[in-house]
């Protein structure tokens, strides 16, 4: 299958890292660049496709705004910066994009907003509706309440979110690095960047550093598990540098970056609601009887489940890995952690006499259910 092209797609989300956006050294943001995106998100968005942004910066530019002194902040500091920043953010933003004749709606979620079913649905349709007045929502994280147990942390997972939530078919991570890279390629000279990948391997995974900056919190690692929540729902995904003008234009002219493509089931809107889940609680390795049984289509039985962990309740997401340790998949599983273990590795007929109660036949039903492409 040949790469491509952004004019292929209908919805299309782009994320923005707070390094682009502001340059911490003046202490200011990077105004000329922000323009030249915002005249390719026009560019996208008048051909009738939908355009998303998610845009990091709130921290950063509070930080310049009050300028604060550079280093590590303390969470209720960057709580507090992100409050001031985020004005400025959504002004710039809608200035940038009114120039274009286009309208801006600033959208700030908490992780609860997605991981619970009733408010992603509110959220998500609250979204649809800018979508369809054919405005831009400009998306980040309220991080001025949220605290270090509820928050997303890093706006890759976030933009990943949103692009499943709104069943997008393209999240652009536009960020300091132009892709994928088999060794970081700031200490190794030796290192050769990854135009294309197919499916999220443990190599692949692997390739993925911790590098962060200390404005953006996500380095490789948050954008390879973006990849695997938007890939797994069916939309494909770039990094690219956002380090040139028209960033976007110039990813449609071959400027390099890495296209992670979509797993090719399409799924349906609740599937991608699972596949998205951003804290699976637990884990659930599998035996390769089960793993190949799951690429059948099947569910998942208590019988091929060799080990259980994590502390999940009944209904909760977890990961579901194979004996290799690679990820097969993500489902809600129909027992605790508890008796899970219990069950484990037995016949789906003794579950009654193990627990004391009659429960599901499946671990996790095939409905609950999402195989990595
Ligand atoms: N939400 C943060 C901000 O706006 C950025 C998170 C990130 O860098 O990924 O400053």
């Amino acid at each position: 299958m040949s790469t491509p092209r952004l004019q292929d797609f209908r919805r299309i989300v782009v994320k923005v890292g707070s390094s682009l956006l502001v340059d911490s050294q003046a202490g200011r943001l990077r105004e000329s660049w922000l323009a030249s995106l915002a005249a390719d998100l026009a560019a996208l968005h008048g051909n009738g496709r939908d355009i998303l942004v998610v845009s990091s910066g709130a921290i950063a530019l509070g930080r310049a705004v009050l300028k604060l002194p550079p280093g590590q902040m303390r969470l209720e500091d960057s709580q507090a910066a992100a409050a001031v920043g985020q004005i400025a953010l959504a002004r710039t933003w809608a200035e940038a994009l009114s120039r274009h004749g286009l309208t801006a709606g600033q959208v700030l979620v908490t992780l609860g907003d997605t991981e619970e079913r009733r408010r992603y649905l509110n959220a998500r349709s609250t979204i649809d509706k800018l979508l369809e007045w054919r405005a831009v929502p400009v998306i980040n994280e309220n991080d001025t309440v949220a605290t270090s147990e509820i928050r997303y942390g890093d706006n890759d997972r976030l933009a990943a979110r949103v692009a499943t939530m709104l069943s997008a078919d393209l999240l652009v991570l536009l960020s300091d690095i132009d892709g994928l890279y088999d060794a970081p390629p700031d200490t190794s000279a030796a290192a050769h960047h990854v135009p294309r990948v197919e499916r999220i391997t443990p190599s692949i995974e692997a390739m993925a550093g911790a590098a962060g900056s200390e404005l953006s919190r996500g380095g490789m690692q948050t954008k390879i598990e973006a990849a695997k929540i938007a890939t797994g729902a069916g939309a494909h995904l770039i990094i690219a540098s956002g380090h040139v003008d028209y960033p976007l234009r110039s990813i449609g002219e071959g400027a390099r970056c890495t296209w992670f493509i979509a797993a090719g089931n399409p799924v349906t809107a609740r599937k991608k609601w699972i596949a998205g889940s951003l804290e699976p609680k637990g884990t659930l390795t599998i035996d390769a009887g089960a793993v190949a049984a799951l690429r059948r289509g099947n569910s998942l039985l208590p019988v091929g489940v060799v080990r259980v962990d994590g502390g999940f309740e009944r209904g909760d997401a977890v990961i579901i890995r194979g004996p290799d340790g690679a990820e097969i998949g993500r489902g809600l599983c129909a027992y605790d952690a508890n008796d899970a273990q219990k069950i484990r590795g037995r016949a789906s007929a003794d579950i009654a006499s193990i627990l004391g109660f009659s429960g599901r036949a499946e671990m996790v039903h095939r409905d609950n259910l999402v195989v990595a492409g």
